[in-house]
């Protein structure tokens, strides 16, 4: 699918990975809405794009719904790019120290990482689906953000591992369902990109992080996300699976 002239919206779009992919469609031509949390950064990221915020809690159905209509009611159209970059990332021991247990990081990393992606799926493919198709019989492309740690995950990091887990699990059965409609289902699943996520760790945390990226050397830059993002919708070919973008890295157990 061509970028020009369409209609995207990008979750979590006010920061980091989603600021970095809406700033790009909208320089590729896109008309693009951002739905988040933070609506001060959401609002100052779509104005400098031309483009409108909407804040909402992804982890919330309804919301989810409401904000799609919004979406369609302002541009005309619903979008044909669906990206899910809203995301948390709480870290805890399963049992910790003192036998503390963390089933409210489960619960609350799941609705938001999980179970949002899926909100987001299922409103934004509901109203592909009533679309024309375009050439070729596309009718739109979603894309959903795991993480390495889907495959490697770390100590502490059960809740998000498991909730980006099934990110990419429900990748092919839904870009399966979704075939007949022409919409396609892809996820990308970073390693470690230099966003306000990773600047909230402790310095010694990231240094230890970067020496175990073999090649480049360095964090990945949100852009860069942007650019696999951009051959997602632009390749009609991708469908149905998880891309790691990580330079190599494999995470170490802790
Ligand atoms: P970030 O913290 O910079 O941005 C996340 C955005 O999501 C923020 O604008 C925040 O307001 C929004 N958000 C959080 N909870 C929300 C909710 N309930 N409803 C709506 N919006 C919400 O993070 P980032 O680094 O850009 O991460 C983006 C995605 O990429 C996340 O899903 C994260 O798990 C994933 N990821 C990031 C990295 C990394 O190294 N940065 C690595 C792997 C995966």
């Amino acid at each position: 699918m061509r970028i020009e002239n369409e209609i995207a919206l990008v979750t979590g779009g006010g920061s980091g990975l989603g600021a970095a992919t809406a700033q790009h469609l909208a320089k590729a031509g896109a008309k693009v809405a951002i739905l988040d949390f933070d609506a001060e950064r959401a609002t100052a990221v779509a104005g400098s794009i031309g483009g409108v915020s909407i804040k909402i809690d992804v982890s919330d159905a309804d919301a989810v719904d409401h904000a799609i209509s919004e979406v369609e009611s302002h541009f005309g159209s619903a979008p044909r790019i669906a990206i899910s970059c809203a995301g948390i990332g709480l870290a805890a021991r399963i049992v910790g120290r003192e036998g503390k247990t963390s089933f409210d990081v489960f619960d609350r990393t799941l609705k938001v990482n999980l179970y949002g992606s899926y909100h987001v799926m299922t409103h934004a493919a509901r109203r592909m689906m009533e679309l024309d198709p375009l050439d070729g019989g596309e009718r739109g492309v979603i894309i959903n953000t795991a993480s390495v740690a889907f495959q490697d995950g770390q100590l502490g990091q059960a809740a998000y591992a498991a909730s980006k887990g099934g990110i990419a699990s429900m990748c092919l059965p839904a870009a399966r369902e979704f075939a007949r409609f022409g919409i396609r289902v892809m996820a990308i699943a970073p390693g470690l990109f230099h966003t306000p996520m990773m600047e909230g760790l402790p310095e010694e945390v990231a240094e230890q992080i970067t020496r175990n990226i073999p090649f480049p050397d360095r964090l990945g830059l949100p852009e860069e996300y942007a650019l696999l993002a951009d051959q997602i919708i632009t390749n009609p070919y991708l469908n149905g699976t998880t891309i790691r973008l990580d330079g190599a890295v494999r995470l170490p157990p802790r």
